[in-house]
């Protein structure tokens, strides 16, 4: 089966981006199946890439590989343990128990992440080709990890774009309680595979909480979307003087206390307040209320580029109050998980935030995702996080 493309489109494909959009496809063969593997041909009919079919998506066909090789169990358990080897190079385990095994297309895998939470993996696929392969890299990753227990999370609202329905529930082994106890750096945390945001944890984020710890001793902490608390908890742990957390949802607040409790925390240190941080953030202002190091943590305001606009008045919004309750000499710690919105981009958004509170501010560091969500040279998108700590005045 192939596809054939127009000519001058297959530049990308020659930079090794595996993305081939519709309007790049100058014909495909006829009564190709959602997920199957197809040729991807220059104009001239060159072999560029081999690659999954996506009927429905503007991303019509997503790269396995650019060599001229077979599809099959044997190619993705090369893969699979390529991203094994790349997370024991990187000696993630010293931290934690639990990080991100598959990150999609930087580990060469579109439409595939996988998570291990201790002796659990939670894999969310989002496209038609990991769709197609599901059960192949489920067995797989049972036989390449020893873990028997795999939970699905195939929820989000990007897989409407491929024709398929949310899925969730478990895919291989017996898990009785979903709910299990992770360790990051020496510390204990809660996750609920079934129920949580993501697959159950923001474990990109693991360096940064750690980071934050190193600076919060003594300090009154204000943490903005604060989840299940995995910033209010390392900055207790490093003995910040009081920490206060904001969010929206109940559940996340009610297992942020359980951990509190878990790490031996003392609780007369922390306050949680369920609400909404842009309403929040104005009546901390009107009530001169001040603050030693606020995080802002936000959702992704700008899944695409579409919505930059709307999303950068958000972010500038809560920079600017976030500025305002800063004490002097105060750190924002400020992070976009936004696809749409790239990190110059971001620094100019926290730049115009400080200059119209009226402050003088600097960076002193640049913060992103962690290594164990690597980003390939040839797939920039892979890099979303992005974070600056800045120091006020
Ligand atoms: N910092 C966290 C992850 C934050 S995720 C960690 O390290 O684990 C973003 C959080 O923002 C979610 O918990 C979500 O419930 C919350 N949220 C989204 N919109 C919000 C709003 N307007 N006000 C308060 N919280 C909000």
């Amino acid at each position: 089966m192939k596809i054939i493309l127009n000519a001058g489109r297959e530049k990308s494909l020659l930079r090794r981006h595996p993305w081939v959009f519709a309007s790049a496809i100058r014909s495909a063969d006829e009564n190709l199946a959602s997920g199957s593997t197809v040729d991807l041909l220059s104009s001239e009919g060159h072999f560029l890439a081999r690659a999954s079919y996506s009927p429905t998506s503007q991303i019509r066909a997503r790269v396995w590989t650019f060599s001229d090789e077979v599809i099959d169990k044997e190619f993705f358990r090369k893969k699979i343990r390529a991203a094994i080897q790349k997370r024991s190079t990187l000696n993630v385990q010293r931290f934690s128990n639990s990080y991100r095994l598959i990150h999609g297309e930087s580990d060469g895998l579109p439409g595939f992440v996988v998570d291990r939470y201790k002796d659990i993996l939670v894999l969310q696929s989002t496209t038609a080709g990991s769709e197609f392969w599901k059960e192949t890299i489920a067995d797989i990753l049972v036989e390449e990890t020893g873990i028997q227990n795999i939970y699905e999370r195939s929820d989000v609202d990007v897989r409407e774009l491929e024709g398929l329905k949310p899925v969730t529930g478990i895919l291989r082994g017996t898990i009785t309680n979903p709910q299990l106890q992770i360790t990051e750096h020496d510390l204990l945390f809660l996750v609920n595979v079934a129920t949580g945001h993501k697959t159950g944890f923001y474990l990109d984020q693991r360096a940064n909480r750690h980071r934050v710890g190193e600076f919060a001793r003594d300090l009154d902490v204000l943490n903005c979307f604060c989840y299940t608390g995995g910033f209010s908890i390392h900055s207790l742990a490093n003995g910040a003087k009081s920490v206060l957390s904001v969010d929206s949802s109940a559940d996340a607040l009610s297992l942020l206390q359980e951990n509190i409790a878990l790490n031996h925390l003392l609780a007369d240190r922390h306050t949680s307040l369920e609400g909404d941080v842009f309403q929040l953030l104005r009546k901390f202002r009107d009530e001169n209320r001040s603050f030693d190091m606020i995080i802002l943590d936000p959702p992704k305001f700008a899944p695409t580029a579409a919505h930059a606009e709307k999303a950068s008045r958000a972010y500038k919004d809560i920079n600017l109050l976030a500025f305002k309750l800063l004490r002097h000499g105060g750190m924002l710690v400020t992070f976009s998980c936004s696809g749409g919105i790239d990190a110059a981009l971001f620094q100019m958004i926290v730049a115009s935030a400080a200059l119209d509170a009226g402050v003088d501010a600097t960076i002193i560091e640049h913060l992103s995702q962690g290594s164990d969500h690597p980003v390939s040279l040839h797939f920039p998108e892979g890099t979303y996080l992005k974070g600056l700590i800045c120091v006020k005045g």
